[in-house]
């Protein structure tokens, strides 16, 4: 898989379209890939010949700073400390780290390739369902060994998880997924975590899943949802799996969206 070794600073690339406001937004790309389209559920082979002619879906990880916390840490191994110390913040410096979900290229950066502490003095916030999924139902134990080292914090859909920062339900690609909408000065910003993995059909058909989401109707309703939520309020979406920089804004077209 190629790597590309830049982060980009958002704030100043939309500069030019009055984006720079009260959220200044890092894109952290911790590795990007391809996959492959029988990936894809609820697409036809048309829609996927039409979107992906190569069979090959372009594919990313990325994590986001914005605004001194940062939005899930990548692979462990990945390249999100790397990407961090690239804008000066280091390791310990980062005091809050907001989990959207629990799987592997969204918390493994949480331990160093020694499986120790990456972020010694963090604080990693994550939804009880999807904390209560991972650790207490399915007793994963990768995600035990890395929140074990760590100050857990749980919250409840709905909650001002951290000043400015507010949890919206987006579950169904995990149990406990969730995305965070924040606000500053008057500028909104909501980090979606795993909305879409696959932006180029699931933009236009919010209907397609992937065969990791848990529950794919569920997750399939929480994309319809937000995507209609980050329209109708005209509010950009940070996703880790979009194309970097990772930060789009769309608007309702017919049954879809699109994304500008
Ligand atoms: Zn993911």
């Amino acid at each position: 898989m190629s790597r590309i070794f830049a982060a980009l600073i958002i704030s100043v690339l939309f500069a030019s379209c009055a984006y720079a406001g009260g959220i200044e937004a890092i894109t952290l790309i911790d590795i990007r890939g391809e996959g492959d389209t029988s990936l894809l559920v609820n697409a036809s082979e048309s829609q996927k010949a039409e979107y992906y002619p190569g069979e090959k879906m372009p594919s990313q990880i990325l994590a986001f700073w914005v605004n001194g916390v940062l939005y899930d840490v990548g692979l462990q191994d990945g390249q999100v400390i790397s990407r961090l110390a690239e804008n000066g913040i280091s390791p310990e410096s980062v005091r809050t780290i907001l989990i959207t979900h629990l799987h592997h290229d969204h918390f493994g950066g949480l331990l160093d390739s020694d499986g120790k502490t990456a972020f010694p003095n963090a604080e990693v916030y994550m939804s009880k369902p999807e904390y209560d999924y991972w650790v207490n139902k399915v007793r994963n134990k990768s995600v035990i060994a890395a929140l074990k080292l760590y100050t857990v914090r749980q919250f409840v859909y709905g909650d001002e998880v951290v000043p400015g920062v507010r949890a919206i339900d987006t579950s169904g690609h995990t149990p406990g997924h969730a995305s965070y909408l924040v606000e500053a000065d008057g500028e909104k910003l909501i980090v979606a975590g795993d909305i879409m993995h696959f932006p180029e059909i699931q933009i236009p058909h919010p209907e397609v899943a992937v065969r990791y989401d848990e529950d794919r109707v569920k997750a399939v309703q929480s994309r319809k949802f937000l995507l209609d939520y980050a329209a109708s309020k005209n509010i950009p979406i940070a996703g880790m799996h979009i194309t970097p920089p990772g930060i789009i804004q769309v608007t309702k077209s017919g049954e879809g969206y699109v994304k500008h």
